[in-house]
């Protein structure tokens, strides 16, 4: 007989919820943001050029631009790359709605293109037939932390004459080939919202080679201002010029000070949360009725999700009640992504469920498990013997 379930009336395994992400804060950040609080800056000032510069170093781009979300990176880096209306731009439905959003912001059309069913990314053989005469760039996710298929990405951008913008939300430190996330695309957008690898509370990064647009990122974030010297000279201290539609999308010098003392611990906790990762990997391996996603070996995954898909044919329950019962029992599961084109808004733009069957397969299947560096061991067991437990319980043969 399996166990009586918490969600009948049965023990939990944990008391106390176990959340899916959680961010780390220590004494150095606390006192890298009191020292800004001491400054002469609280915003823009020393702190930004320190943790964008520290940030590019990270990635290995020549320039990081800090922003005050991740919403913001893509939408300026939609806006740089020169989406506007009549544009088409390729993207991935099982992402969040603001890798498509920023699309729209810019009048530009998202086109949602199929993904593999094991890890989530775009299906690099599928992308092309998405790809019309108005489409104008490609914004590819690396979901769950692991990178997208880059080269088949950006050779058939190259060939199609598209800009690659990279939705790198859930991928700092991952790797493609051995080069960094961030170095790969023409403009890579971050998030360091708390549950993301590294957190400044609120905020976001694009990085880039190419000194042009690093410099057209700068002036959107401060409403589309350039301060040039020469015409400072010539016409007065206070003279700016406003060149463009920008935003007050900046990031203050307290947050940025809080980057840069994350950044130190990123690739500790990296480790830490694919120590997790491959602990749940052989844990479940054992289970049949669930599939963790496909890791490439060319990769290193960030980790910021460990997603695993049920094999539904082998349950006598939906994802729905798994989910449940495994809250109950103390787990912190969520369900990464609804498919970005099912919301209303998007459904009332007119675009129809069906038309990503993979991608809507994957939703329905999907299950996060909590993931995070702070977690311990036991932590980690909690979840297991929680999956062990109500799998067990739901299994078709019983
Ligand atoms: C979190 C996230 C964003 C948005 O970042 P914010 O900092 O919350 O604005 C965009 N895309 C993906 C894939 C994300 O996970």
């Amino acid at each position: 007989m399996p166990e009586r379930l918490a969600i009948d009336g049965g023990t939990p395994v944990r008391r106390r919820l176990l959340p899916y992400s959680h961010q780390q804060i220590d004494i150095r950040d606390i006192a890298a943001v009191v020292e800004v609080l001491r400054s002469e800056w609280l915003t823009t000032g020393p702190a930004v050029e320190s943790y964008e510069k520290r940030f590019a170093e990270f990635v290995g781009a020549k320039h990081a631009v800090a922003v005050s979300s991740g919403t913001a990176a893509l939408h300026a880096a939609a806006f740089t790359a020169g989406i506007g209306p009549g544009d088409d731009v390729v993207t991935s439905p099982i992402t969040f709605a603001a890798t498509a959003n920023c699309v729209l912001y810019c009048g530009g059309r998202p086109v949602f293109a199929d993904i593999q069913p094991d890890t989530g990314n775009f299906d690099p053989a599928a992308l092309e037939c998405f790809i019309a005469p108005q489409t104008k760039a490609i914004l590819a996710v690396d979901f769950a932390g692991q990178p997208a298929d880059h080269e088949e990405i950006r050779d058939l951008a190259a060939r199609r004459g598209l800009t690659v913008i990279e939705d790198a939300a859930h991928a700092l430190g991952a790797q493609y080939k051995s080069r960094k996330v961030g170095a790969l695309a023409r403009m890579t957008a971050f998030s360091t919202h708390p549950v993301k690898p590294i957190t400044t509370g609120e905020g976001g990064v694009i990085t880039t080679d190419e000194d042009a647009l690093a410099q057209r990122l700068r002036a959107f974030r401060n409403h589309g201002i350039c301060r040039d010297a020469t015409a400072r000279a010539r016409e007065g201290d206070w003279f700016y010029e406003m060149n463009e539609l920008g935003f007050n999308y900046r990031l203050p010098d307290i947050l940025c000070a809080i980057g840069k003392s994350q950044l130190e611990k990123a690739e500790t906790w990296r480790e830490r949360r694919a120590a997790i990762a491959a602990h749940y990997d052989e844990a479940l391996s054992n289970i049949p009725a669930i599939a963790p996603l496909t890791q490439h070996s060319d990769r290193v995954s960030a980790w910021h999700l460990y997603v695993i898909q049920l094999r539904l044919e082998r349950l006598r329950v939906d994802r729905k009640n798994v989910f449940r019962a495994l809250r109950a029992e103390g787990i912190g599961v969520n369900v990464h992504y609804i498919p970005v084109y099912w919301h209303p808004y998007y459904q009332e733009l007119g675009y129809k469920r069906g038309q990503c069957p993979i991608a809507e397969a994957f939703y329905e299947r999907a299950l996060t498990l909590p993931l995070w560096a702070g977690m311990t061991d036991e932590d980690a067991n909690d979840v297991i013997t929680a999956v062990n437990k109500v799998i067990t319980a739901y299994r078709s043969d019983h």
